[in-house]
């Protein structure tokens, strides 16, 4: 239906023509205001924009994409995001195999920054982290096209991009994060604007970076990745509410993953777990033992997958126990020291960051006690409702819970896997038992028979990803799943059969 709109002093004129016939139609002052509100909200943008476009110009790369306030960062990555979108998958494909070489060829740089910079985690197991990135995180490959071909023609259902993604990184993996992401969304056609964790900025900076040099080297665009040179709560927020954000991933805890899902945008939640690891009477107990400490002490507990406390059959505990002290390098705590290491650990204001990925030695050292150095992980038995056992502490600490049988174990760590839907690990040879507890306890991953790294495809098959959305269903996120579903038709044509 055809109109015209014509201003006057009580408000809008809107001339519909409706069945030949004219009709006049006021509409009243107050909508107009609302609609100058709406205009200049429009202007505002635009005046946005065209300062951050300024500022690209001023410095095209932005110190390779390290931008000093969230819009310039988030203007740059649109703007790269127009080439990538132009770019071939195989030229996609180029960037990302540079991109896993420097990672490479940098894995111990970024190891070393990472545990300096945050004072967590241990430098050998994040180069084995940054190999591991770059060696199995999927790239193209992962787009995927289904087809629908019959006498009606030929659908064709693609994975297009979103755009310019805004991704919030965790301190506790932070250039795997960082490298990993950004891997998965460029091959999506993707570009990404980071906000990372303020204690791990250089850390991230480096990563973004050298991911942006392997991008111009390999003919792509200057800025792939963008982020600020001091990210805060202020310009995350302005990342989540920016109109040119389509969709935001976020890696980190509760807090964060409540806060994009709260923001009208669509979001991929990658939030916290408390993986419990299951023993039960059919396990090998000397290879559960070595498993259980294996995965729990990799990176000092940091990956949110890891082992963080143990449920064993009572006919097992004492043997379990046993290993894991005789032969696993652990040291048992008594009553006191359990006491006196809850204190430092958790304290009124919540968990204590500097014990966060601090080796079993150091943490030791912090309520007195002096051990060798192949202790590498702190062990005791306690009730599930014990703060050391139910808590997420991302570091070497072992609880170990009694159930009296298979079912009272099942019970006790769904208990403990807090509704998170996230990780869990189990020891048993009896299948009827793993089934039982994989649908009891609905993780994004169970490991069986294996440290919980497996799940990463380190020592197991699969692909690797840090950042696991528990909460909102993707499970182990790839390069599909920063994608959103295009259908194309062609009608009555292209069906060659
Ligand atoms: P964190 O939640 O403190 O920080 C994560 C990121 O979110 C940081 O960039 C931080 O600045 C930001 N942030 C925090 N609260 C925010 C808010 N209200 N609004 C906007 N941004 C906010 O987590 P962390 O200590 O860096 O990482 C450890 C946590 O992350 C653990 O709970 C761990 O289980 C979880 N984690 C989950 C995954 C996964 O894949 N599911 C991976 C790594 C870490």
């Amino acid at each position: 239906m055809p109109h015209t709109e014509k201003k006057c002093s009580e408000g809008f004129h809107k001339i519909r023509i409706c069945n030949n016939k004219i009709n006049r139609v006021t509409v009243p002052k107050e909508r107009d205001e609302k609609k100058v509100a709406v205009s200049e909200q429009l202007v505002q943008d635009v005046v946005k924009e065209v300062v951050a476009r300024l500022k690209i110009d001023a410095d095209p790369t932005g110190n390779k994409g390290v931008f000093a306030d969230m819009d310039t960062a988030i203007a740059a990555a649109k703007q790269a995001q127009k080439k990538v979108q132009s770019m071939s998958m195989d030229q996609r494909e180029k960037i990302i195999s540079l991109i896993r070489k420097k990672t490479k060829e940098n894995a111990e740089i970024l190891a070393r920054m990472g545990v300096q910079e945050t004072g967590m985690g241990n430098v050998g197991h994040k180069i084995l982290k940054h190999h591991l990135v770059a060696e199995r995180t999927p790239g193209t490959e992962d787009i995927t096209t289904t087809a629908w071909s019959g006498d009606r023609g030929l659908t064709l259902v693609e994975m297009g991009p979103f755009g310019v993604i805004g991704a919030i990184t965790p301190c506790t993996n932070p250039s795997e994060t960082i490298i990993c992401n950004t891997i998965g969304m460029l091959a999506g056609g993707n570009t990404v604007v980071f906000n990372p964790h303020p204690a791990a900025i250089k850390t991230s900076i480096f990563a973004i970076h050298m991911m942006n040099e392997a991008s111009a080297e390999a003919g792509g665009p200057e800025v792939i990745a963008c982020t600020v040179e001091k990210p805060t709560l202020e310009t995350s927020n302005i990342m989540m509410k920016h109109k040119d954000i389509a969709l935001l991933v976020a890696t980190g805890g509760p807090g964060v993953v409540t806060a994009v899902l709260s923001s009208g945008k669509r979001g991929i939640g990658a939030g916290a777990g408390n993986p419990p690891a299951l023993v039960d009477e059919t396990a090998d107990i000397r290879k559960a033992a070595e498993d259980i400490v294996n995965g729990c002490t990799f990176d000092n507990n940091l990956p949110c997958i890891a082992e963080k406390e143990i449920v064993a059959v009572d006919s097992v505990a004492d043997e379990l126990m046993h290993y894991m002290i005789n032969e696993q390098g652990c040291y048992r705590i008594s009553r006191e020291e359990q006491e006196k290491l809850t204190s430092v650990v958790l304290t009124p204001k919540g968990l204590n960051r500097k014990c966060v990925g601090r080796s079993a030695k150091a943490l030791l050292a912090m309520i007195g006690i002096d051990v060798p150095d192949n202790i590498r992980c702190i062990v005791f038995e306690g009730e599930k409702e014990h703060p050391l056992i139910s808590e997420e502490l991302m570091m070497p600490v072992l609880g170990m819970v009694r159930a009296k049988d298979f079912d009272e174990a099942v019970e006790k760590a769904v208990w403990l896997e807090h509704g998170n839907r996230h990780s869990a690990h189990i020891h048993s040879k009896n299948v009827d038992n793993i089934t039982k507890y994989a649908k009891a306890i609905d993780t994004a991953i169970l490991v069986k028979n294996a440290p919980s790294y497996a799940a990463l495809g380190f020592g197991g098959e699969g692909y690797c990803t840090f950042t696991i959305a528990s909460r909102t269903g993707e499970g182990l996120t790839s390069a599909s799943a920063f994608t959103k579903r295009r259908r194309c038709v062609m009608s009555d044509s292209l069906c060659i059969r």
